[in-house]
């Protein structure tokens, strides 16, 4: 069975990330979503909100699988049997960061691959961040996340977008 890890922060989930997702499902026979702890992010929603928000976005998708993560990537990716992680590529801009991360990656663990995957045109420009700045203004977000999570993030407003 090819599986596949797509990790990353998710704070929040959105339609950007849900294409990669089911993108991925045409590549592997299973992907797990790892939710990353991400400290040096300093996330909006804890942990364990984001691993919820993933698991309610995602519960329609078969093959899916959704885990909190932390530590090394290639030791998790190495645990579950996989055969490759998982990036979104939106743009020019996410390149030399993703290059970078797949070869140190590789450097950490022989065999390690990354294959990346670019979501629609109409998600290119999305960004967790964009969607917390948009909602801390009060915009509407229902083209961007799914609405539990809008109404999550709508809850936060006020909150400080770091
Ligand atoms: P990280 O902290 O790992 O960058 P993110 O949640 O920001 O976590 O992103 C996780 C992965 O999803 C990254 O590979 C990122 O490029 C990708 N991604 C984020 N938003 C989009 C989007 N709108 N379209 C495609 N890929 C995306």
């Amino acid at each position: 069975m090819k599986i596949g890890v797509y990790p990353g922060t998710f704070d929040p989930i959105t339609h950007g990330h849900t294409d990669i997702i089911r993108r991925s499902l045409r590549v592997f026979d299973k992907v797990i979503v790892a939710v990353a702890l991400s400290p040096t992010k300093r996330p909006m929603f804890d942990l364990a909100e984001r691993v919820d928000m993933v698991r309610l976005v995602t519960k329609e998708l078969a093959h899916v699988d959704v885990e909190a993560f932390q530590g090394l990537l290639v030791d998790f990716v190495r645990d579950r049997g996989a055969r490759a992680v998982i990036r979104g590529l939106r743009a020019i801009s996410d390149f030399e960061y993703e290059f970078q991360m797949a070869l140190v990656n590789r450097k950490l663990a022989e065999g390690f691959e990354t294959v990346f995957l670019t979501p629609s045109e109409e998600y290119t420009y999305l960004t967790s961040s964009i969607i917390k700045e948009v909602a801390s203004l009060g915009g509407r977000l229902d083209a961007f996340v799914h609405p539990l999570v809008g109404a999550r993030l709508f809850g936060r407003r006020g909150t400080k977008v770091s």
